[in-house]
């Protein structure tokens, strides 16, 4: 079989609107400002993926960068691997991270979308391993006592057996109100997982952490800065509750660092942030050598097949961010995540709601 080639990448930016804004500890993401890709081949399949830019401050910004990779990779061979080594050469002296490392994750998911669909297999086949169920989690937001409870009611309601909340009200009191609340409503055999957003300092996050621990919560995400790797080991040793984060890892070699750092006893690394399918392939391989679970950030549609290939798969979350541009292929069932039988990773772009939230 000859190389099939890259001939073209289409970027368009959209900025859609979500089921519920996401208000953290730290600040509001109120619309999802996406950028969308196309990566067409001479195998005459689309790569489709979407990177989330958090900020629309930043959205133009990661769309030029795309738009700008592009000349690097049209006419390479649809070779993931390969393309992830040309472009961390390419950015060796301006840096392989931040806005740069997520415009090459978006190149990567695209590329190995195109390659499942060229194979005419979904993903997670193509990564040599067979649709599974995976177990999943309802997402939500620093929503208020009230919210926050029914939001949890209407996850058990669908299937779910967890949920995770954002805390980080200006007490502590209030953080134990709102978990406590959840209880009540779901009873017991339900995970409660928290989310601090980075936002308390290492003393806070040790007394609320020990509190939180007693009411039996599933574990405390990003209690304190994502780059205090000391500062979150201080926590974690003082916590019998696992500490989790990964989110902000920018590629595997933060995850090495936070890990040999003993900063958390989870994982779940952002499938854009660390890489892309690449990326998470080192990652899941890390995850596997510390001995540590990893669950997934944002990106459910790839994510499930990304799980199911992981030797230490824990949880999915789920945060439906482009379903207001994406059809809904990828089913929740009993609480679990359904892999579409599709090529690729099932993503089908909704053309008439892109045109109205184009930006
Ligand atoms: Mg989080």
């Amino acid at each position: 079989m000859s190389d099939i080639l890259i001939t073209h990448l289409r970027t368009r930016a959209v900025n859609v609107p979500l089921a519920y804004p996401v208000h953290t500890a730290v600040g509001t993401v109120g619309t999802a400002p996406l950028v969308l890709i196309d990566l067409a081949t001479s195998a005459g399949v689309i790569g489709h993926a979407y990177l989330f830019a958090y900020t629309p401050v930043a959205l133009k910004a990661l769309k030029q960068l795309l738009d700008d990779m592009a000349p690097l990779i049209v006419d390479q061979p649809l070779a993931p691997v390969d393309l992830e080594a040309l472009l961390a050469k390419r950015f060796c002296l301006a840096g392989f991270t931040g806005l740069i490392r997520m415009a090459a994750a978006g190149i990567d998911m695209a590329a190995w979308d195109a390659l499942a669909k060229a194979h005419d297999m979904p993903l997670v086949r193509m990564l040599g391993a067979s649709p599974r169920p995976i177990r999943s989690y309802d997402s939500h937001s620093l929503d208020g006592e009230k919210l926050a409870t029914e939001r949890a009611v209407t996850a058990a309601q669908a299937g779910f057996r967890a949920v995770k909340t954002k805390i980080g009200y200006p007490t502590l009191a209030e953080d134990l109100a709102v978990v406590q609340s959840i209880r009540r409503a779901v009873g017991e055999g339900f995970e409660i997982m928290v989310d601090y957003n980075q936002s308390l300092d290492v003393p806070a996050a040790i007394k609320r952490g020990q509190a939180l621990q007693a009411l039996g919560v599933a574990w405390i995400e990003e209690p304190t800065l994502q780059h205090d790797h000391a500062g979150h080991q201080r926590i974690q040793n003082s916590l019998e509750v696992p500490v989790q984060m990964g989110e902000n890892w920018l590629g595997p070699e933060d995850m090495f660092k936070a890990l040999s750092a003993g900063a958390c006893r989870l994982a779940m690394p952002d499938a854009m942030k660390i890489g892309g399918v690449t990326g998470w392939l080192r990652a899941s391989a890390l995850a596997q050598q510390f001995g540590v679970p990893m669950s997934s950030h944002l990106f459910q549609e790839i994510s499930a097949h990304l799980l199911a290939a992981s030797p230490t798969a824990h949880w999915l979350e789920r945060l439906d961010l482009a379903g207001s541009v994406i059809e809904p292929t990828l089913a929740f069932e009993e609480g679990n995540a359904v892999i579409p039988d599709l090529p690729g990773v099932g993503i089908v772009w909704r053309e008439k709601e892109i045109e109205r939230y184009l930006v």
